[in-house]
């Protein structure tokens, strides 16, 4: 299996990366941002919990996301790889994903981060938030609370995939297209 975490602050352009990319390389994409939005449509009891966090900024609590995580992977037995997107968020999240997937005698194989400048973030935030609706891209404080939320819980995890020489950072400013062709450049070599 080929397994790839794809990395950045709100804003990188994670899900709309992933979604090229999975269809090119054959792999799942699990967001866990777009699961837990799904829960919220729904009106489930999971989508209730998630929102109250979720509409202030703020992660959704380590238990309930990891082990929605693990239900996602294990819906899907028979594939080639994932790549995941919007997870892992904190160390624990993390430690979790390494012990599901060595059950499956499987592994991180990378995490590949965009890099994107704050001020950028917030710009396209804003201007996704008046395409898509979602409430939390709406507000430009919450969206400077996730930002700082990143900062806080989820940019150390560079360092956890660092010290196993997983690392790639890729420019994240650019073209969609320029940034995919950076990112195919990372994905061909794993
Ligand atoms: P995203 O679509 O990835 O930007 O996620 C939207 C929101 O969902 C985040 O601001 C969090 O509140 C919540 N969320 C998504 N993924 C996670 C995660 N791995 N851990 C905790 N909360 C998450």
């Amino acid at each position: 299996m080929k397994n790839i975490v794809l990395f950045g602050p709100p804003g990188a352009g994670k899900g709309t990366q992933a979604q090229i990319l999975k269809d090119q390389f054959n792999l799942v994409h699990i967001s866990t941002g777009d699961v837990f939005r799904k829960n919220i449509r729904e009106s489930t009891p999971l989508g209730s919990m998630a929102k109250s966090f979720m509409d202030q900024g703020h992660l959704v609590p380590d238990e309930v996301t990891i082990k929605m995580l693990a239900a996602e992977v294990e819906a899907q037995p028979e594939v080639e790889g994932f790549i995941f997107d919007g997870f892992p968020r904190t160390e624990a999240q993390a430690k979790a994903l390494d012990s599901l997937l060595s059950v499956k005698n499987s592994q991180i194989n990378a995490m590949v981060a965009l890099e994107v400048d704050d001020e950028l973030l917030v710009e396209r935030l804003l201007t996704r938030g008046k395409e898509s609706g979602r409430a939390d891209d709406a507000n430009e404080l919450i969206i400077r609370e996730r930002i700082a939320e990143y900062y806080r819980k989820t940019d150390i995890l560079k360092h956890f995939y660092q010290a196993k020489n997983k690392y790639h950072g890729i420019d994240g400013v650019g073209a969609i297209d320029e940034i995919t062709q950076r990112l195919k450049l990372v994905f061909k070599k794993l």
